[in-house]
């Protein structure tokens, strides 16, 4: 029931009923945070009867009461969404104390020192998340308390000083608020539970949704449980830990506990916590009991609750537990949030363990996460000039200028820099900074602490906890070893180790693990569409073999040109005056295109190969400066001055829309005739070294009428038979076009009379169906989005309804005429998972995407085929 109880509610709702050991509470569910929002900060009328009731209920099972100055019954109040929000919404513990009730606690633990110490921290939260009076007051006061009398550590501190520390933190409340600090249990809870509907709309929250695209609409409930202490002394202790490690996937318990602390402590990774088990802390060299050696009683029963719980749900769990005086109680358990690599070996192991089909273990890995797997790692061979270690927060090497704050991070990212977030610790407020940064290094807290789990989600190098690094934020400083280093001096983290390093590095590809091979394998067998590559060089076909590519859907010919030697050549090609002057150019650029397509069809042995004539928005060709001009004249024997002046006829106003794609060997066939000549002529030579049939796809681009297609094809059509002749050989090729414009799509029955295949360009589809130029909408298309116009830019992920409608009717048309059309899509939707989906859904043969994208698009094939819908779908 998450939608109603939110993730947290539900969960201990479901240990409940499994006999676990949680402490009794109530959920209020999202419904009434609805309810709140909808009218004026205001609750459902029965609400406060319904409260007093399940309190009085909760009493009943604790032997408690709420209020009681003899024998109170104690309450934490939480918020819980029903996606996992980690730490954007607000949390207040111990609630129910006061004067009085504090001193029955005391009465009852037998322990005056913990009574205060729970009470100064419920004073804390109280002020800091109800009444607005922020923490940081309270740690002051307290470290001034602790200067005063020469401690250090708050264990030093006495129950006669924490009443004068209490006595302190509610003169500060007084002062501050003009108000005592509220001893009325009832006005207490009710200031919590409106606090943390509050939480829902606070800044953090919002940004923390914008960026998982998780609806406002869902709300958050409030779960009221008894306490449980995990500050009562020596035998008393809270832990958080995974069911298996969230970095690596391996299968053993992982995490940290804290003896004699409340959970806070461990969040906010002030105190140094201790490992769970006994393998950990060996590994670790920590000279700190493990809690297998602490407690051992409660670690057996741990051990017993987690493998239930991987059971019940068949998955990694993230757990939160209190030990009270040597009784464990479980106080969350969720799906634990992980990295893209232990996601596949969780899912594979899982898989292989009989908790999971093969089938769910492909729908257990979010395709879009296995770009954390590309991530580059530090090349082995590079001298390391380690600075600092931390711990492995996160997988992934990053290099970039030093940022100490995360404005300061997202202010330097939007210029184009690549900065390294540089924080002693972080915390909710930083998401924008985390966002913008290519990697995080913290100075404190664990590998639970808040920059290590948001940083895992996000896919970013993290090292945390780097205890040895100063930082001083007032002079923008960093020092560690007796080195210092400034804001803008660019360092490099290692997150698979845990190393800070100076300099920039030289990085590595990525190498994959085997259960990344298994689990494409397993996706392999179930997905329909075909993937292959857009490639437009030896190196690009290699990236998509090794990646499983199933041919190159698209060979962007014109890129093939860009090298200073050959650009020349092409603009020799297009600014010739005449045919003469332009064949010459021809003839120089054949051999350079057939070397490059015999290099293009070795690599891909066989697998299909579409190549697209050339399709050059002429600007991007066109000299610009003097310099460039001179020299293509030098080459051309013609005045440079004649040469500007044909450049400036061809310059356009919207080279987008203008003399581009198939327009190009309308006018001069010369072109295609070329190309195409080098690319049978490529198919002879490969297919003679290798004994493989070559069959090349050639595909005319920005094709808006049969016409214009008909009489390319003719031309490409003649020149394989004039290439057979010559080289008295027979090849198998096809002719097909691609489909982006709206006329294409629309008059695709007419054109697949011809055409052998259809490939959507869905990039231009979608610059002509919005009518937005692809190279000037990023200036406002961040506003359409954030201001909930568009969903999602339309540029990454396929408008379905619109540009989606005109694909849908060009396949259904061309297949009408030509029944088996082979269909794919080779715009960059054809990496995004969701586009993926859609492609699937409408029966397309292939996707064709980036190399780096082809395990995405493997992975989302496989999901849409075991019917996974994409997000924001019914
Ligand atoms: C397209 O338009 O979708 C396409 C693949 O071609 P290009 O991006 O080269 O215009
Ligand atoms: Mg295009």
């Amino acid at each position: 029931m998450r939608e109603l109880l939110g993730g947290k509610g539900a969960n201990l709702a479901e240990m409940a009923n499994l006999g676990l050991p949680v402490p009794p509470g109530f959920t209020i569910p999202t419904s009434v945070c609805n309810y709140f929002y909808d009218h004026a900060k205001s609750y459902p009328k029965d609400l406060k009867a319904q409260v007093e009731k399940a309190l009085a209920y909760v009493g009943k099972l604790t032997g408690k009461t709420f209020g009681d100055p003899n024998n109170p019954l104690l309450v934490s109040v939480r918020s819980g969404a029903r996606a996992s929000m980690p730490g954007m919404m607000d949390t207040v513990l111990n609630l129910g104390l006061n004067d009085e009730t504090v001193e029955a606690l005391a009465a009852l633990s037998g322990d005056k020192r913990f009574a205060y110490d729970s009470y100064r921290r419920f004073i804390t939260m109280y002020s800091d998340v109800v009444i607005g009076f922020e923490h940081h007051h309270f740690e002051e006061i307290l470290d001034t308390y602790k200067d005063s009398k020469g401690h250090v550590l708050d264990t030093d501190l006495t129950a006669e000083d924490w009443v004068e520390i209490v006595d302190q933190y509610k003169d500060a409340v007084r002062k501050e608020t003009g108000e005592d600090f509220p001893q009325d249990p009832h006005a207490q809870l009710w200031g919590a539970i409106g606090a943390v509907f509050g939480s829902w709309m606070n800044a953090r929250a919002v940004t923390y949704r914008q960026l998982h695209a998780i609806p406002e609409s869902w709300g958050t409930a409030v779960n009221v449980q008894a306490m449980v202490f995990g500050n009562m002394g020596e035998t008393s202790a809270t832990g958080v830990a995974f069911t298996r490690n969230p970095s690596t996937g391996a299968k053993q318990l992982y995490g940290e506990f804290l003896i004699n602390a409340q959970g806070e402590d461990v969040v906010a990774g002030i105190r140094t916590p201790q490992e769970i088990t006994e393998a950990a802390r060996k590994d670790s060299g920590s000279d700190k009991p493990s809690m297998e050696a602490a407690m051992p009683d409660a670690f057996k029963e741990l051990t017993r609750i987690y493998t239930l719980l991987e059971k019940h749900y068949r998955d990694m769990q993230d757990l939160e537990f209190t030990v009270e005086q040597g009784k464990l109680w479980m106080l969350q358990t969720r799906s634990g949030k992980r990295t893209a690599k232990a996601a596949l070996r969780i899912a594979v192991d899982l898989a292989n363990e009989g908790l999971i089909s093969r089938k769910d273990a492909v729908l257990r890995v979010d395709p879009a996460s296995l770009d954390q797997l590309l991530h580059p790692t530090i090349d082995p061979a590079a001298k390391r000039d380690v600075i600092a270690t931390g711990l492995p927060a996160s997988p992934g090497a990053a290099s970039g200028e030093i940022v100490f704050s995360s404005d300061e991070a997202a202010k330097l990212q939007a210029d184009g820099r690549k900065v390294i977030l540089v924080r002693v610790e972080t915390s909710p407020e930083d998401i924008h900074g985390m966002h913008a940064a290519e990697g995080i290094l913290t100075t404190r807290g664990g590998m639970t602490s808040h920059a290590a789990v948001v940083a895992r989600g996000m896919g970013k190098p993290c090292v945390s906890g780097a205890g040895t690094i100063r930082v001083d934020y007032g002079r923008g400083l960093m020092t560690a070893g007796g080195r210092s280093f400034k804001a803008g001096d660019v360092i490099t983290i290692d997150g698979g180790v845990g190393q800070v390093l100076a300099g920039r590095m030289p990085m590595l590809e990525p190498e994959l693990a085997d259960e990344f091979g298994t689990l494409m394998g397993w996706a392999d067998e179930v997905r329909k569409l075909k993937v292959r590559a857009n490639a437009d060089t030896p190196e690009d076909a290699r990236v998509a073999i090794k990646f499983g590519g199933e041919g190159i859907g698209l060979c962007r010919t014109e890129h093939m040109f860009f090298e200073e030697t050959r650009i020349r050549t092409v603009r020799e090609m297009i600014l010739a005056d005449d045919e003469q002057k332009r064949r010459a150019a021809l003839a120089k650029l054949l051999p350079m295109q057939r070397a490059d397509f015999v290099e293009l069809f070795e690599i891909m042995q066989g697998l299909p190969v579409t190549i697209r004539l050339l399709d050059p928005p002429l600007h991007e060709f066109l000299p610009h400066t003097q310099a460039e001009i001179e020299e293509v004249a030098r080459a051309m024997e013609t005045d440079p001055r004649k040469l500007a002046d044909r450049a400036r006829d061809l310059s356009e106003f919207n080279p987008m829309l203008g003399f581009r794609g198939c327009r190009l060997a309308i006018v001069y066939p010369e072109i295609a005739e070329m190309q195409a000549r080098a690319i049978f002529e490529a198919a002879i030579v490969v297919n003679k070294r290798t004994g493989k049939a070559v069959v090349p796809e050639v595909m005319v681009p920005l094709v808006a009428t049969k016409a214009e297609f008909d009489m390319i094809k003719a031309r490409i059509d003649a020149t394989a038979q004039s290439v057979m002749r010559d080289q008295g050989a027979q090849i198998k090729y096809e002719v097909g076009t691609m489909i982006e414009l709206p006329r294409a799509a629309l008059m695709a029955g007419e054109i697949a009379k011809t055409a052998e295949f259809f490939s959507f360009g869905t990039n231009d589809l979608t610059q002509t169906t919005y009518g937005i130029s692809r190279d000037d909408a990023g200036s406002f298309l961040g506003a359409y989005v954030s201001r909930g116009i568009l969903e999602i830019d339309p540029f990454i992920s396929l408008d379905r309804d619109g540009v989606g409608e005109l694909v849908k009717i060009g396949v259904e048309r061309g297949r009408k005429t030509r029944s088996g059309l082979k269909v794919g899509i080779c715009g960059e939707h054809g990496g995004d998972p969701a586009s993926v989906t859609f492609c699937h859904e409408i029966g397309l043969n292939y996707v064709s995407c980036s190399p780096y994208r082809v395990p995405i698009a493997r992975l989302a094939a496989a999901q849409a085929a075991l019917g996974k819908k994409a997000e924001g779908q019914a």
